[in-house]
């Protein structure tokens, strides 16, 4: 595997500057989670890095190689010959897996059911920790997922754990969807109850927040209130000590 990149460029810190952090943002489908994550990169000068994002890029590739979710020797394969990285476009970065662009070509409902089954495959998760770490390493990053603050970075500066009722993530999820994605929301609901339910059962890395995470219930508060709340702890964790 060659080592993932983000062509974002991050400039030294010069002395007595924020020291740079490692944010995490965990929670379950439709929690805000992407929206969030990336109005706090932008205010913080961070990488938004989506993690989901490389699992369904993983599931499209098994999906074109016609390898079978459960299909771990062929999942094992397929990784080992995979890379994955981002690239920076304007504002937002764009996911490129064996050199292609396929950010535009992960998010039907059928890869996301996918990503949500091969997310449970050990060989799956044990290939994207390694990619993960590596986008990580030079910190001042977002990164939004299910694991983040559990297992993929343990050691991480700052962890949110964003929930929000199922009534309602369901329902901001529908009102996202386009036009010709159209569903009714009792299924939208459906789907994402079971996407709750692989997440938080899989043996390996369930989606549970960390002990040290900070949980915010976004039922009820918007998201600016969210951003708010999180700034406050960024900033005080930024603090260079002394
Ligand atoms: O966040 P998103 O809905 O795009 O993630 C797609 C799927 O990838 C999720 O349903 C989840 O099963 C899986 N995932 C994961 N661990 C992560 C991020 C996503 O298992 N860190």
């Amino acid at each position: 595997m060659t080592a993932p990149t983000t062509e974002a460029s991050k400039t030294s810190e010069p002395a007595g500057a924020d020291r740079p952090l490692l944010i995490t943002i965990d929670g379950p489908a439709g929690a805000g989670k992407t929206t969030i994550s990336r109005m706090l990169a932008a205010r913080l000068d961070y990488d938004y890095i989506d993690t989901g994002a490389l699992y369904r890029a993983v599931a499209l590739a098994a999906t074109e190689a016609g390898i079978a979710g459960d299909d771990d020797d062929g999942l094992a394969k397929l990784c080992s010959a995979l890379t994955l990285g981002f690239r920076r476009q304007g504002d937002t970065l764009r996911l490129i897996s064996n050199g292609r662009d396929v950010s535009d070509l992960i998010r039907t409902p059928e890869l996301t059911m996918q990503a949500s089954a091969i997310s449970a495959r050990p060989v799956v998760r044990l290939y994207l920790l390694t990619v993960q770490r590596e986008l990580g390493a030079n910190k001042k990053a977002v990164f939004e997922g299910r694991d983040m603050g559990t297992v993929v970075f343990p050691e991480a500066d700052v962890k949110f754990f964003l929930d929000a009722d199922l009534e309602i993530r369901a329902k901001r999820r529908f009102n996202e969807l386009r036009a010709d994605e159209r569903v009714a929301l009792s299924e939208v609901q459906r789907q994402m109850a079971e996407r709750d339910r692989n997440d938080s059962t899989r043996t390996l890395a369930p989606l549970k927040p960390a002990q040290d995470a900070i949980r915010i219930d976004s039922t009820v508060m918007n998201r600016e209130t969210v951003l708010r709340r999180m700034l406050t702890v960024v900033s005080a964790a930024a603090k260079p000590s002394k």
